[in-house]
């Protein structure tokens, strides 16, 4: 017997309620069967992402809604300062330079946590109509400090523009009280969803200065104007958008502080556990990096042949490094729908999968630190 378990950083483990709701026969989205659904999930994105103002829903992955944002702020010419530290760091700066813009790269080794002094002086030097960061960069595990990174770019007047793709609903990210104009994220990580929905909360700021790229399906006048009169402008994924509004009141009915707290447990959990097995951490070892461990592979062992081992001996899908980590480090995702349980499973099968790979690892260890870990001090 298979039992397939999936620990990636998204696409994550969707709840049995999601989908079947997701069954459901398909309905129009035009009619009253699916505006009650449509508003409700609007609204209840905009309690998710702590904000008053409009979440725009795009039928796309989260990088469709991280162009929207471009597609609608870039102006050709105009100056704008992305930090990166990581892949999607630099997925931004490719794309706002695809647009035309004058990139100003904050660039840190893959790894490192960006700084917001660095950001204040860089903004000294030369000045940026928004600037571009990312919550938690999914290929280090590196959360970032967003609300302080976003009140050092606000003291130049710049607009601040955050991918919270693999964040959103995992740690923090308070829109409105952090003032931050534009937060992308996608369906399928903390969210508990399918992939396929892109949002984007934009802010009166963000919108008034919308630039002259060329846009259309991903343009934020015409998805704005739409969903206030809560008729969308193309036809929206309905199955999609169904089984997103059972996920979302699932993280509501937890309550937002409860699903942050059990995040940082997880990721407690999943570190002390490695720890234990006598792994070296790539993520920083605090209570922010809440997403995604990134574990180095043990000497003499490609991250390659572990994933793969994982895979092939108990059906579970965890992340390889990427780019120049690709067969280095691993990456054990726990955003969304995960408990401790899922987590002392995936380190019970990486211990047998080591030690058959020959590692020197302790035995027996691994999942007594996670759970102790796990029920340890409150959390703050
Ligand atoms: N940004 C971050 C931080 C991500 O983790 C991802 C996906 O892994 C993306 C952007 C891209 O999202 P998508 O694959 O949904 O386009």
């Amino acid at each position: 017997m298979e039992k397939p378990r999936l620990f990636t950083p998204g696409p994550t483990p969707v709840p049995p309620e999601v989908l079947a709701k997701q069954a459901e026969p398909i309905v129009h989205h035009r009619s009253p069967d699916f505006a009650p659904v449509y508003e409700r999930t609007l609204a209840r994105l905009k309690a998710v992402c702590r904000t008053e103002t409009d979440v725009l829903l795009f039928a796309s992955s989260g990088t469709g809604a991280f162009e929207s944002a471009v597609a609608n702020l870039v102006t050709p010419g105009e100056p704008h300062l992305v930090i990166s530290a990581g892949s999607f760091g630099e997925r931004w700066v490719a794309m706002t330079a695809a647009y035309g813009a004058e990139v100003d790269q904050l660039r840190y080794a893959w790894g490192e946590t960006p700084d917001p002094a660095d950001v204040r002086a860089r903004l000294r030097e030369r000045e940026a109509k928004a600037v571009w960061m990312v919550q938690s960069e999914t290929s280090t595990g590196v959360v970032a400090d967003v609300q302080a990174l976003a009140a050092a770019a606000k003291e130049s007047g710049a607009l601040v523009v955050v991918d919270a793709v693999s964040s959103l609903g995992a740690v923090p990210c308070e829109t409105d009280a952090w003032s931050l104009d534009v937060v992308v994220s996608g369906s399928q990580k903390a969210l508990m969803a399918p992939p396929g929905l892109g949002l984007a909360a934009v802010s009166e700021a963000a919108f008034a200065a919308r630039g002259s790229s060329p846009r259309f399906y991903f343009d934020w006048e015409r998805t704005r104007k739409a969903q206030r009169a809560l008729d969308a402008p193309f036809t929206p994924p309905v199955s999609l958008v169904a089984g997103l509004d059972v996920a979302l009141g699932l993280l509501l009915d937890e309550g937002l502080e409860a699903v942050f707290e059990r995040h940082v447990r997880l990721g407690r959990a999943c570190r002390a556990g490695a720890k234990a097995l006598g792994l070296e951490l790539f993520s920083p070892d605090e209570d922010r990096s809440a997403v995604v461990t990134a574990i180095k592979a043990p000497d003499g062992i490609s991250s390659d042949t572990i994933v793969k081992s994982l895979r092939e001996r108990f059906a579970i899908t965890i992340a390889n490094g990427q780019g120049d980590f690709k067969g280095k480090l691993f990456r054990i995702g726990h955003i969304g729908w995960f408990d401790v349980f899922d987590i002392s499973t995936v380190l019970a099968a990486l211990e047998m999968v080591l030690v058959d790979l020959g590692a020197d690892v302790e035995r027996g260890v691994a999942v007594s630190a996670a759970l102790d870990a796990f029920e340890a001090q409150p959390v703050t």
